[in-house]
């Protein structure tokens, strides 16, 4: 390693724990009314919960309740589930 060129932000994975650059990332986010939501522009304002975009990662989260947790809203289903990229649906 000879010095980072650019930071590159980090979030980590309510799935796994693990961390990664946050563009790799699939963002969610919860809307008042609307519930939790895959927000792929990343322009939701509040609270936001990263997963990776792995069909592992999903269900972990989802059997833990994570991202309910990590939004601090109530847990309504996983409606969001089936937004992710890659999830299987
Ligand atoms: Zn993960």
């Amino acid at each position: 390693m000879t010095g980072k060129a650019r930071h590159v932000p980090l979030r980590r994975c309510v799935g796994c724990g693990r961390q990664r650059p946050q563009a790799e990332m699939v963002r969610l986010a919860a809307t008042p009314g609307q519930g939790i939501a895959v927000d792929r522009e990343r322009r939701r304002g509040g609270r936001g919960a990263y997963l990776c975009p792995d069909s592992k990662c999903v269900k972990r989260a989802l059997a833990r309740g994570s991202i309910p947790r990590a939004l601090r809203v109530p847990g309504d289903g996983a409606a969001w589930a089936g937004q992710i990229p890659g999830s299987g649906t």
